[in-house]
């Protein structure tokens, strides 16, 4: 099969990662006989550098024409004293909403290899975890009416949470579908005893359930599930919630796998074509020497394999290569921890998990 990728760098680390993962991308191609053609664009500080804005116009008009695009990360201190409006991360918020895409997909896997890594007890993490995060992404309070009004205590801010029957059976959808490609484990989070917004969400999951039998589901509130992941994160498989709830359990999750340079991300919309990208930041501390680990963002192209081409097969072999190098002690210095291992660069990274194919 062929498929057209586009490529948005950024900055500091971010070339050195994509890199990384187009050459893994390219050599799962070979072996399994596709053609993936490669484009860059240019967005974040880069992009203001060469043409004043963070997000031109031709970036999105190529991450339209693509199929899929992978992006590494944008921002740094050459930027940080520019207005809201003019900063390298505002064409992130930018560039999802050009491509319409409102559901975040992240795993939070703690790998056996890198349990010591993890701040949680082993009596409690067992032999791992292996979660997905299904986060709604365009809607809910961050996107609600906002402002200041009188109130009985004098001027007030408010903010307001609202989601629509159309909303969350999308998001639902999305969840549903990502349960059946794993253990067919879903587990909504809300808080319908307090919030009116969340019983509407429970009400159209509930009612999403029963068009997908195979799938157990379950209800949590947000407040337990915010113990239940530090408790017995094992518990969980595909978790689907809130914008707001999302973007807090999200990063719970992924701290309890102890290494920000090993997870993805995705985040659809109503096409095939989805945006895939490392959770860590552009690093500039470590930009340009090296160091960095490209495992997040090669692992990003395995899900935009899975995700958006239907190609499971060529997914599953990136996974399990990345497996293979870790279980044989290779590490970046990030994820070297005191356990014994072998340093391997950036470079020296992707080439073994290329190898390991
Ligand atoms: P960060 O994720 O860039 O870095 C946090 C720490 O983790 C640093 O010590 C860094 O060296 C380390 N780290 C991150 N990724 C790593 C990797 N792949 N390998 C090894 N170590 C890694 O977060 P930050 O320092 O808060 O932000 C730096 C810049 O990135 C800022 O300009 C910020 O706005 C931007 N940022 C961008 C995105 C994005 O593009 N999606 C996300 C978060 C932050």
């Amino acid at each position: 099969m062929e498929f057209n990728i586009a490529l948005l760098k950024g900055d500091g680390i971010g070339p050195e990662i994509v890199d990384g993962a187009v050459k893994v991308l390219e050599k799962t191609a070979d072996k399994f006989g596709h053609k993936f053609s490669f484009t860059p664009y240019l967005i974040g500080g880069c992009a203001i550098n060469k043409t004043g804005v963070p997000l031109p116009q031709s970036t999105i008009d190529g991450c339209l024409a693509s199929d899929s695009v992978l992006l590494g990360a944008v921002g740094g201190p050459e930027w940080d004293e520019l207005p809201g409006y003019k900063r390298p991360e505002k064409a992130l918020l930018g560039i999802r909403s050009a491509l319409g895409l409102y559901t975040n997909l992240r795993p939070a896997k703690l790998y056996p290899a890198l349990r010591a890594a993890s701040p949680l007890k082993d009596e409690i993490v067992g032999s791992g975890f292996d979660i997905m995060i299904v986060r709604e992404l365009t809607g809910g309070i961050y996107f609600g009416d906002r402002g200041y009004r009188e109130g009985r205590y004098g001027q007030e801010a408010y903010d307001t949470e609202a989601y629509s029957v159309t909303e969350i059976e999308r998001i639902g959808k999305a969840a549903f579908e990502a349960a059946m490609k794993r253990s067919r484990r879903l587990c909504s989070i809300d808080k319908a005893n307090v919030l009116e917004s969340s019983r509407l969400w429970r009400k159209t999951m509930h009612s999403l359930a029963g068009k997908y039998p195979a799938v157990e589901y379950t209800d949590m509130f947000v407040d337990n599930a915010a113990m239940q992941l530090i408790r017995d994160p094992g518990q969980f498989d595909v978790i689907v919630t809130s914008n707001m709830f999302g973007d807090i359990l999200s990063d719970e999750a992924s701290q309890i796998t102890g290494s920000i340079g090993m997870l993805a991300s995705a985040s659809l919309g109503e096409t095939t074509r989805g945006m895939y990208e490392p959770i860590h930041g552009s690093a500039p501390d470590i930009a340009g020497k090296n160091i960095a680990n490209p495992i997040a963002t090669i692992l990003s192209g395995a899900m935009m394999l899975r995700y958006s081409f239907g190609l499971s097969a060529e997914a599953d072999a990136i996974e399990n290569a990345v497996d293979k190098v870790l279980a044989a002690g290779y590490r970046t210095a990030d994820i070297m921890g005191s356990s014994e291992g072998t340093p391997l660069g950036c470079t020296e990274m992707t080439e073994k998990i290329a190898e390991a194919l």
